[in-house]
């Protein structure tokens, strides 16, 4: 039989403010994890996706494990998690010592179902002080993540109106449906945190990067003091909690701005395709 031609995901498009905005970044000698890039990065993604803050990281992987510590999940706690997915979600619910459940996939859509998730939490959870409780495990549910695959966003109303109803929260997980919309708004209007990844197999690229996007200042925050190692005093180094090296560099974030500013062009093209 004749070799089948592959169809890449995503192949790297590097034709645009690329090349003058690594050497602009290369110039200033700004190359680690602070300079101008990473502002305008933050600044520019928080525009695109609508959230008020963005805390860019060094890979998808960092910004779905600092959403989970974010939200203090941890050991005891369940989070409701594709199983058609990537095993970075997975892996990261692991770090923090929480379980996943996994959700299967709609037939149709290929995300994850809203309808195994309600039953889920209807038939066999149970409030409690502690907050939702599984009652086959007695662990606590703390949030659904939504892994929105291959460029289509999930069944998002739905998912937002089981959070509210149970009290959980959103992490969506958008790594592969950056530019996406839903219903004219960006993918991950509902989420409590975004995370975006900038790998180079993904719509657009920082060579390896990530990001995650919430309106919650608190946990913006919080996310960005464990991404800069948890430093409390900068002068003396002093350090309270664990901490991660999880930021961006400003030479990825150099190539991230410009990739950003095609976008458009990219979804167009994909949809094209
Ligand atoms: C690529 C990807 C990630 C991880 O991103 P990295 O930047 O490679 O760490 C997470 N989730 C999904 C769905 C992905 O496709």
């Amino acid at each position: 039989m004749p070799e089948r031609p592959r169809i890449p995901l995503s192949n790297p498009e590097i034709s645009g403010n690329e090349w003058l905005y690594v050497k602009k970044c290369l110039d200033s000698a700004w190359v680690s994890s602070a300079g101008s890039y990473v502002n305008e990065f933050e600044k520019n993604l928080s525009g695109m996706v609508n959230k008020q803050h963005v805390v860019a990281t060094s890979s998808g992987t960092a910004a779905l494990h600092l959403a989970l510590l974010s939200l203090n999940i941890g050991a005891g706690d369940e989070v409701l998690v594709s199983d058609l997915t990537f095993a970075a979600p997975l892996n990261t619910i692991r770090y923090c010592g929480a379980e996943p459940i996994l959700v299967d996939s709609d037939r149709e859509s290929w995300q994850l179902d809203p309808e195994l998730i309600r039953e889920f939490l209807r038939k066999q959870c149970a409030r409690s002080t502690r907050g939702l409780i599984n009652q086959t495990s007695g662990r606590r549910v703390a949030a659904i993540l939504p892994v929105h695959i291959l460029g289509h966003p999930g069944p998002e109303s739905q998912i937002s109106e089981l959070a509210s109803e149970f009290d959980l929260f959103v992490i969506d997980d958008i790594s592969e449906t950056l530019g996406a919309k839903v219903r004219g708004r960006p993918v991950g209007g509902g989420a409590t945190v975004a995370c975006y990844s900038f790998n180079g197999n993904k719509i657009v690229t920082a060579g390896g990067g990530g990001a995650l996007a919430t309106n919650e200042s608190a946990v913006a925050e919080r996310a960005f003091y464990l991404s800069t190692q948890a430093k409390d005093d900068p002068i003396f180094y002093g350090h309270n909690e664990i901490g991660y090296n999880y930021r961006l560099t400003n030479l990825q974030a150099a190539l991230a701005v410009a990739q950003l500013e095609r976008l458009e062009e990219f979804v167009e093209r994909k949809r094209a395709i």
